[in-house]
This record gives C-alpha cells, structure tokens and sequence, in this order.
C-alpha cells in the first residue's frame, strides 16, 4: 500500500512534468511554422501536414491541461485533508486505485460510467 506522502511527491513530480510539457506545446508553432515557410514554401501538401500536426498539437495541450487541472485538484486535497476521499459518495478511494491513478478523486464505483443511465 502505498503511503500517502509518495502519492503526494509522485502527484508533485506530475505537476511539474505537466506544465513543462504545456510550455514546450505553447512554443512550439510558432517556431515549427517558421521553419516549414523558410525551408519549403507554401505547398499544399506541407500546409496540410502543418494543420494535422497542430491538430495534434492542440489536442495533446488539451489532455495535458485536463490532466494537470486534476493533478491540481488531488494536490489541493492534501492540503484540506480530503485527499483519497471519493468525492461523490464520500467513502474512502481503495489504496490499489491511488495507486494507479494518484489524482482519481472518486472511488471505482462512482466513476463507472455503467452506473450512469445511458442517454
Ligand atoms: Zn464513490
């Protein structure tokens, strides 16, 4: 089981490795565009890769955003002693589920979709 402090320090580790990998995304355009335009020109095929990579791009910083709102959120739990409490039914996360996902903030049964009615 693991102890509550290296959830903690692994959840730190998280933070930082997430915000360096935004920052290197937010860089990243502007200097890939200056390359393609200077080395390549403006052609078709190029212009659609530059669109798909930015897609890419764009979808990879908005997983990272969402992953460091909740590693945020967990890191906020320690600090108002809430960390590891499901906060749908309030029963305490089982420690084998932190384990894998330290920032879960609902316990394995609140977080199946299967529990929800199907729209
Ligand atoms: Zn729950």
């Amino acid at each position: 089981m693991p102890s509550l402090d290296s959830l903690r320090q692994r959840l730190e580790e998280e933070r930082t490795r997430l915000r360096n990998e935004i920052a290197e995304l937010a860089e990243r355009p502007s200097e890939y565009r200056q390359t393609r335009e200077s080395y390549y020109g403006n052609h078709l095929a190029d212009e659609a890769t530059d669109t798909f990579e930015e897609e890419k791009a764009l979808a990879l910083e908005a997983h990272l955003a969402g992953l460091l709102g909740k590693v945020e959120d967990a890191l906020r739990k320690f600090e108002n002693g809430t960390y590891g409490i499901c906060s749908e039914c309030g029963q305490a996360i089982d420690p084998a589920r932190l384990e894998a996902l330290p920032y879960a903030t609902t316990c394995l049964k609140c977080s199946t979709p299967a529990r929800k009615a199907r729209a």
